[in-house]
């Protein structure tokens, strides 16, 4: 049986900094993110898929709607997050430096165990920052 994945793809708009960047990534800015979610089951299911692909839009690519689109996403150690939240009630807090790494990883390990049903894994996720970079993360 060869190994068959079921893969979805969302587009967000988010900002974020990375704290202690060298360069530009310091500053307050966004992209327009495109995850690439990709899911592998045991078995198909009794009409041979791994998951419906609307189950990865009303899941996982609802779940970027719901938390990360059209927010500012800051690490909650970064050092301007208590005066900006001053100013936008609405910044996101995430756990890690908000590089397309972290983000892919936090994805891949928190988000997808979270939402997806119990019989689809979520074994790949690519993070899109722009047309020319990405970056993924794999279990
Ligand atoms: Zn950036």
């Amino acid at each position: 049986m060869p190994v068959i994945r079921a893969t979805r793809y969302h587009d967000i708009s988010c900002g974020h900094r990375v704290v202690d960047h060298e360069g530009t990534c310091q500053h307050l800015h966004g992209h327009n993110y495109r995850v690439h979610f990709h899911c592998e089951a045991d078995a198909l299911d009794h009409l041979g898929r791994i998951i419906d692909f609307g189950v990865i839009k009303s899941t996982l690519c609802q779940w970027l709607e719901d938390n990360w689109d059209h927010r500012m996403m800051l690490w909650k150690s970064d050092p301007y997050l208590t005066s900006l939240l001053l100013i936008d009630p609405s910044i996101v807090t995430v756990p890690f430096n908000p590089t397309a790494e972290n983000i892919a990883a936090h994805l891949l390990t928190v988000v997808g165990p979270q939402v997806l049903p119990p019989t689809v894994r979520l074994v790949r996720v690519v993070v899109d920052e722009t047309r020319k970079c990405s970056c993924e993360a794999v279990i």
